[in-house]
């Protein structure tokens, strides 16, 4: 793809790319400039038909089911080394069309995604299944065992933060467990999973087995959740859309897993090493501009040191680079849209009304470009929108805490359980925070660090299933008990 200029985008089906049949387009911008950077085919349900109809072949009828699995394996492998070769143009283009800063792709990302593929690979050879001595029968009288079989066409929509990242969790362990996949990226940041799909052509997967349909949520991604002939959605974005694919997915009653939102607490304690908690809880909510699921968005600190750790937030703040997200040394990317800008900007206006006030940032940079400077808020209580609702933006909350009891409390007080961190250098203070918050994720001392061996989903209304880690393939298997009679 061309580093200037509008390049051109299609749809990959059976191995082929192709416009879509009406042929529409969409456009996608860089939202650092609002320059226009590709037009994408825009899909919709006769596209999705074609799609779906594609890897419903490759995992009926195609040599994908018949392939050992360490066939499969070696394709996995490919497929992660070409990740790793083409390491710098995935997050080039992935930064300019989703605006997350460059190094944290380049360095945090692209390793996780080949790591991962990798992982996977190494899955493909140990689907394993068991034999069950049944326990009413006498043992000679019956073999029973279970295989682990694919579950067959895995539809899959990523949201727009992250994409290339959130495609390979998402292709990494279908394509490990034997499934077909739909992919169906955001409209707002397609580029980087196209280019990820090209380079899993050029890995070799047969055709129909990785297809991408790019286009809206209304028209590519709704028939794509409900269409009768897929066997798994895997969804990643907001709960609000979770909820209807949810409604959508109960047509069919397809299998389902979602990976959804998060208003993760962030504890500081007294006994806390000071600086590497307040670079930490900052890094847990800016990172990425705050466009990120994990986000450490309610930050408790002991009120003992309130001060010292305000202080500490008043002189970090102003240091956070933010600029064009393909600056090397930018953090603080822009916002994906205008539209995700006035969001977040009205959650800091409602939240000023209800007698906020900023403790550091806050002010709103002019266009080009969707920039938000980092905003920590003082004098916010549990119950304002503010501390209750996903921002998807560099806003955090600081409020006070007395004791351990309270601070749990007020930390599970929310409808989302996706991570939570704690800062102490009290063990067991650290132990009973990680047993009782209701959080898929943990961090003690630390924030976001992700592994591909790590399983990664939430609880409540943060979501159903794991990404990464062995339970990953849960999503994309099903155990078959088979009973032979010996008689
Ligand atoms: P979103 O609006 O829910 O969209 C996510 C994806 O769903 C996009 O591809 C979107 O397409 C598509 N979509 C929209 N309506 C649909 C429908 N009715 N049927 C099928 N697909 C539909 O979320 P977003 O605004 O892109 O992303 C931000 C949200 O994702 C945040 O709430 C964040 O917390 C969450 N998130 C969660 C995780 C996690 O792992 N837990 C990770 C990242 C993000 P279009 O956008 O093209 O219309
Ligand atoms: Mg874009």
């Amino acid at each position: 793809m061309a580093d200037t200029g509008v390049s051109r985008h299609q749809l990959l089906i059976d191995g082929k790319w192709v416009d879509a049949v009406d042929g529409a387009t969409i456009a996608t911008y860089d939202p650092s400039t609002g320059r226009k950077l590709a037009d994408l085919a825009a899909a919709g349900p006769r596209d999705v038909d074609l799609a779906v109809a594609a890897a419903r072949r490759a995992f009926d009828d195609g040599p994908w089911r018949r392939m050992p699995a360490e066939a499969r394996a070696r394709l996995l492998l490919r497929f992660a080394d070409l990740i790793e070769e083409h390491a710098d143009e995935l997050a080039l283009i992935d930064t300019r069309d989703c605006g997350k800063p460059y190094a944290f792709i380049r360095d945090i990302d692209l390793p996780n995604m080949s790591d991962l593929v990798r992982y996977m690979a190494g899955w493909a050879t140990k689907l394993e299944g068991r034999t069950i001595p049944l326990s009413r029968q006498d043992p000679t009288a019956y073999l029973s065992y279970t295989r682990r079989q694919p579950v067959g066409v895995a539809a899959q929509v990523i949201p727009w933060n992250g994409a290339v990242l959130a495609a390979t969790w998402k292709l990494a362990p279908a394509l490990a467990a034997g499934c077909t996949v739909v992919l169906k990226p955001a409209e707002l940041a397609s580029l980087g999973p196209l280019r990820l799909a090209e380079l899993a052509v050029e890995a070799g997967f047969p055709d129909g087995v990785v297809n991408v349909v790019t286009g809206t949520g209304v028209d590519a991604g709704a028939p794509l959740v409900a269409h009768p002939k897929v066997d798994k959605v895997a969804f990643t974005g907001s709960v609000e859309t979770g909820k209807s694919i949810v409604a959508a997915a109960a047509g069919n009653l397809t299998k389902l897993t979602l990976e959804l939102g998060g208003k993760s607490p962030n504890v500081i304690y007294d006994d806390a090493d000071l600086d590497i908690a307040v670079d930490g809880a900052l890094g847990a909510v800016l990172y990425a501009q705050g466009e990120a699921c994990t986000a450490g968005s309610r930050l408790y600190v002991h009120r003992s040191i309130i001060g010292e750790v305000r202080a500490a937030i008043e002189a970090a703040v102003p240091k956070l680079r933010i600029g064009e997200s393909s600056g090397r040394d930018v953090v603080v990317g822009p916002m994906i849209s205008e539209q995700q800008r006035s969001k977040v900007a009205r959650y800091v206006d409602g939240a000023l009304e209800e007698g906020a006030e900023i403790i550091a940032g806050g002010a709103r940079p002019r266009d080009p470009g969707y920039f938000l400077e980092p905003t920590v808020l003082g004098g916010v209580h549990d119950g304002m929108t503010v501390a209750r609702e996903e921002i998807f933006g560099p806003v955090v909350s600081l409020m006070p805490f007395d004791d351990e009891a309270e601070v749990i409390r007020r930390a599970n007080d929310t409808t989302f359980g996706l991570a939570a961190g704690v800062w102490t250098t009290d063990i067991g203070r650290a132990h009973r925070f990680a047993h009782a918050v209701n959080a898929g994720a943990v961090w003690v001392n630390c924030y976001n660090v992700f592994d591909a061996a790590l399983p990664f989903g939430g609880f409540k209304q943060s979501g159903w299933g794991k990404e990464m880690g062995g339970e990953a393939l849960d999503g994309y298997l099903q155990s078959k008990a088979i009973t032979i009679s010996m008689a």
